[in-house]
């Protein structure tokens, strides 16, 4: 997604995704793996977010702000898998600036920089996937809490 639609949104708590829910620790390694694959030298944490307002306005499920620690993704009713695919696809990007390989204007739909995070994201995915087929949800939760107070059931 575009560096200049990005403004603001780094600044924005999400309380109600608690940095020790067990999805969040299972993306983060995930971000780990993927990291190790694209030799992404200062890997970011993954912050979820339930920020629909964020997600609509900037027409993104993740960002990444060059020389931010975290990538944002967008947590509301997505699947493991579909996290993950974006998160790998930002953490392209974050490669990609450790590369100097994005300059300004590179980061509009369908460019070379954002057409290589796809491809890598959906080829890296099914990789994953094949070793950990559990990220393949049969059920989403409804948001963050509902999906704690199941878990504690
Ligand atoms: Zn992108």
């Amino acid at each position: 997604m575009r560096a200049k639609e990005l403004k603001g949104f780094m600044l924005k708590e999400d309380p109600e995704v608690p940095s020790d829910d067990p999805r969040a620790e299972r993306i983060n390694n995930f971000a780990q793996w993927a990291g190790k694959i694209l030799k992404v030298k200062n890997l970011p944490v993954v912050k979820l977010s339930l920020d629909t307002e964020e997600a609509q306005g900037n027409h993104h499920t993740g960002g990444y702000m060059p020389g931010s620690d975290h990538i944002w993704c967008y947590a509301k009713n997505r699947n493991l898998v579909d996290m993950m695919r974006t998160v790998f696809h930002e953490l392209v990007h974050v490669r990609q600036h450790e590369l100097d390989m994005i300059k300004p204007g590179d980061s509009y739909p369908g460019s070379p920089i954002e057409v290589m995070a796809d491809v890598l994201a959906g080829k890296y995915i099914k990789i994953y996937g094949e070793a950990n087929p559990t990220i393949f949800e049969d059920s989403v939760a409804d948001d963050w809490k509902n999906f704690l107070s199941e878990k504690r059931k």
